[in-house]
């Protein structure tokens, strides 16, 4: 079945970000649009230079500063699920006054981490004795730790990439630029249940070695190997992302060689995830393999980021994050090997910590695929 906005939103999700916020030793949060403001009410409105934000206070009724123009979208969204005040402001009020009135007395506020600096300074200003520190801070303890409402809708993200990669032989041939297969994969992106297209890497021969290269008008030759990275947002708002590794023909015995040391390397990271190891040990099964096979200069990036309502947010799988894995964690396993002009390869799957290890949510062959 698939998930609500209500499995996504819970209405109790506000008390639990209060919690956190008085944990942290925070007065309140200042959230405009951005992923923060949508996981925490489920709006997703449009960053403009008309100020919404969500003020959610440590203790007390939290209130949306909403352009009246603005105030039936906000209406309509699940936020008006939370029972809280809209405040609607006309065109020739100051809506950073009003907010900083309503708040009264705060020593330290955590603003969105996506806020515009306009918005940031603004807040300075008519609350200028008060400290301002991420919101991440407070909002990414939660973030990190999926519901299971979050992962199925994780899963239903993986299955739908999952469809557009078993569909990339059938745009993958020598002669056609990167750019044109990235335009038919970017269509089934979208056909398969995506409301946005979030990037399309199609690197084909030397531009494999660039790990976040996108598009050119490179004509793709016979014998190249051709490095598919791609993700959007699921109409669920979940994220998708998943790189394959195709060949238009026999690949060069080189790449053939490392590819495989690479297969091994992210079977290996997969293998180790469990509640409990910390995040670098993940990517050190990876890096580990790597740099036995004498590749380890090779691997130039970290082997993983988390996954959720962004591509890329906590938890980080890079040496130095000692956080320990929990359940609900979901992250990405993708370590490449790159030779600079010749060719490069990676392979990546999200996963999702469970109690019994790690759950791959992207099921496509991970062996070279020959078009
Ligand atoms: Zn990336
Ligand atoms: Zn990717
Ligand atoms: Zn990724």
């Amino acid at each position: 079945m698939p998930v609500t906005s209500t499995d996504l939103y819970p209405v109790s999700r506000l008390a639990a970000v209060q919690e956190a916020t008085a944990k942290a030793g925070l007065d309140a949060l200042l959230l405009t649009p951005s992923p923060d403001l949508r996981y925490v009410s489920g709006y997703q409105a449009l960053p403009l230079e008309r100020l919404t934000c969500l003020v959610v206070p440590a203790s007390g009724e939290s209130f949306m500063m909403v352009p009246r123009l603005e105030l039936p979208a906000a209406q309509a969204s699940p936020a008006a699920r939370l029972g809280l005040e809209f405040v609607a402001w006309d065109e020739t009020d100051d809506p950073y006054r009003i907010a900083a009135r309503r708040l009264g007395n705060v020593a330290k506020v955590g603003l969105a981490d996506r806020m515009w600096a306009m918005s940031s300074l603004r807040f300075r200003e008519v609350l200028p004795g008060t400290e301002q520190v991420l919101a991440g801070r407070v909002l990414r303890e939660l973030r990190m730790r999926k519901s299971p409402g979050e992962v199925e809708a994780l899963r239903e993200a993986g299955r739908a990439i999952d469809a557009v990669h078993r569909q990339v032989p059938e745009f993958l041939r020598a002669g056609r630029t990167e750019r044109e297969v990235g335009r038919d994969i970017a269509e089934a992106i979208l056909a398969a249940g995506h409301e946005t297209v979030d990037f399309v890497i199609v690197a084909s021969g030397p531009n494999g070695a660039s790990p976040h290269h996108e598009l050119s008008d490179r004509v793709i030759q016979a014998g190249e190997p051709v490095v598919v990275d791609i993700g959007g947002q699921l109409h669920n708002g979940y994220c998708s992302d998943s790189t394959r590794v195709y060949c238009v023909g026999e690949p060069p015995a080189e790449f053939a060689e490392y590819y495989e040391v690479l297969r091994r390397a992210q079977d290996a990271a997969c293998a180790a995830v469990r509640p409990g190891v910390s995040c670098e040990s993940i990517d050190a099964a990876a890096r580990s393999v790597i740099e036995d096979a004498g590749y380890g200069e090779r691997f130039i990036h970290r082997t993983g980021h988390g996954i959720g309502i962004e591509t890329h947010e906590e938890p980080y799988i890079v040496a130095g994050n000692t956080e320990p894995m929990e359940p609900g964690f979901a992250f990405s396993v993708e370590p490449g090997i790159y030779l600079a002009g010749k060719h490069g390869a990676r392979i990546e799957d999200i996963l999702v910590c469970t109690e019994d290890g790690g759950e791959r949510l992207n099921n496509t062959t991970r062996e070279l695929v020959i078009v």
